[in-house]
């Protein structure tokens, strides 16, 4: 395979405004009717030397193009990763459905449905703005939701004495709705958290 190398930066949106930059990136095909480039990435210390043996119409060796390939979709995976918190937590103009904190650096953006899992995936409505706390509560099943919104304690915690981070921080929210974005069409699929409760309640 001969190929000629363009060296580029590539940038990927994430939301309205922010972009990801991926360097180095190279052209690896052109559709000028589809006015689209096909990219792969590549480490920054190897770029030189492809940028070298570009210039003597250097043949790719297979190893060299299954590691770009293997590079490529590792920063797309990443990228997938990081454009889902972005998104979610856009949705929820950053802040916990559970408890209302809004600082970003104590936010993630957790999956209702597990990404392996078949319904997972990287989309907004299988997404929850939740912080580390909640984040955690919720994955470990203290706390569900159910299909029409409401945070549901689990009972062994809802009997359980404690400080103020047991009452108000998660005993408080019992039976209380979430906060849900303001477009409806980002609010969380009902499917999915039924699917997410009826697990809640089989380990509860
Ligand atoms: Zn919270």
């Amino acid at each position: 395979m001969t190929t000629i190398l363009t060296q580029g930066v590539y940038f990927h949106g994430i939301v309205k405004g922010k972009y990801l930059a991926v360097w180095p990136v190279y052209v690896m095909g052109d559709d000028p009717k589809a006015l689209t480039f096909t990219i792969a990435a590549d480490e920054p210390n190897t770029a030189q030397l492809f940028l070298h043996q570009a210039a003597t119409d250097y043949v790719m060796e297979d190893s060299t193009y299954f590691k770009r390939s293997y590079i490529t979709s590792t920063i797309r995976q990443r990228l997938h990763q990081k454009s889902f918190r972005e998104r979610v937590l856009e949705a929820y103009s950053s802040q916990c459905a559970f408890c209302k904190l809004k600082h970003a650096e104590l936010l993630d953006a957790a999956h209702i449905i597990p990404d392996a899992d078949e319904l997972g995936g990287p989309l907004v409505n299988n997404g929850l703005s939740l912080c580390k706390i909640h984040h955690a509560a919720f994955d470990s099943n203290i706390i569900g939701i159910t299909p029409d919104y409401k945070m549901m304690v689990r009972e062994d915690i809802l009997l359980e004495r404690d400080g103020p981070m047991l009452r108000h921080g998660i005993q408080q929210l019992h039976d209380q709705k979430i906060i849900l974005p303001k477009s409806k069409l980002l609010w969380p699929d009902q499917n999915r958290l039924e699917v997410r409760y009826n697990k809640f309640r089989e380990v509860g």
